[in-house]
């Protein structure tokens, strides 16, 4: 999109919020890459969380059957107006996506295919794809942009420090791959650090007898980082637990870390 005259107008008043990780994409080439890297279709609909002036939001109307895009900010609506004037098929919806009934808000379109497309607000990144994991919506694809460190840390492999709770629900759920990086000076106002975008896709996944008991497990195992699993894992069935990591040459002086997510499937699978 090539801001008009008018929109360049509104956007220079406006008045950026650091609360609201408010850091907007300038570079055209970068949102065409990040979207056509989506292979977003006409039968798709689109999920985003911050439209901001609506530079991705535009790009991603014309690849889209439909977009919904979350946007907590209700002083950007003038901007958001002028900018997708020509879109008839994108509806915001000025809220908090912390706060939204997803699956309430989607249930009217039809669609073959459910996408995640966004540059999101730094300040709650994992809590915006924990949301998105924990109300059990079906996506088939998140393409974001984060921090470097932050993505990185999707990617993690057991034994490496940036392994946590985070990344073992992730690769649970999805193939994780990164896509792009992105300079920190293609953003106004420009952020301290640089960014990557990272691509998750569904997966063929073993089934979780309990979701819930997978996510308390895997959240206390990793509580305290520096403690083993006995002392995380207290209020469970320890000897449950100690013959299934037995299978897999651990025990419970063994760390969350050192478990791979088949592991924790297993013994989640186990626990009642
Ligand atoms: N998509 C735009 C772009 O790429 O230029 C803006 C991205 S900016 C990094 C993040 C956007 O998320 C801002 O517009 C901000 O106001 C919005 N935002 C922050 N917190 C939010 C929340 N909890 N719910 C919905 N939108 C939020």
């Amino acid at each position: 999109m090539n801001y008009n005259n008018k929109s360049k107008k509104l956007l220079s008043k406006f008045n950026f919020k650091k609360k609201y990780g408010q850091n907007f994409i300038t570079d055209e080439n970068i949102i065409k890459n990040i979207v056509e890297k989506s292979l977003i279709s006409k039968d798709t609909l689109v999920i985003e969380i911050g439209p901001g002036a609506g530079a991705l939001t535009h790009m991603l109307a014309t690849y889209a059957k439909n977009v919904i895009a979350y946007e907590i900010d209700e002083s950007l609506k003038l901007i958001l107006d002028e900018n997708l004037s020509d879109c008839d098929n994108v509806e915001i919806i000025y809220k908090d996506f912390l706060n939204a009934d997803i699956s309430n808000d989607i249930k009217k379109y039809e669609y073959k295919k459910l996408y995640v497309i966004a540059n999101l607000p730094y300040y709650i990144t994992t809590p915006i794809i924990m949301k998105i994991i924990k109300d059990e919506i079906d996506v088939d694809k998140m393409v974001v942009m984060v921090q470097k460190e932050v993505g990185n840390r999707f990617k993690a492999k057991p034994n490496t420090k940036e392994y946590n709770s985070l990344s073992v629900y992730l690769n649970y759920y999805f193939d994780v791959k990164k896509i792009l990086d992105v300079s920190k000076n293609v953003f106004i106002p420009k952020p301290n650090v640089d960014s990557i975008v990272v691509e998750f896709d569904k997966k063929d996944r073993v089934k979780l007898k309990d979701s819930k008991i997978f996510f308390d497990l895997v959240k206390d195992s990793f509580n305290q980082k520096r403690k083993n699993l006995k002392n995380n894992l207290k209020n469970y069935d320890l000897n449950k637990i100690e013959s299934i990591l037995k299978k897999y040459n651990l025990d419970l002086t063994s760390r969350a870390e050192q478990l791979s997510i088949d592991v924790f499937i297993d013994i989640a699978n186990n626990l009642n």
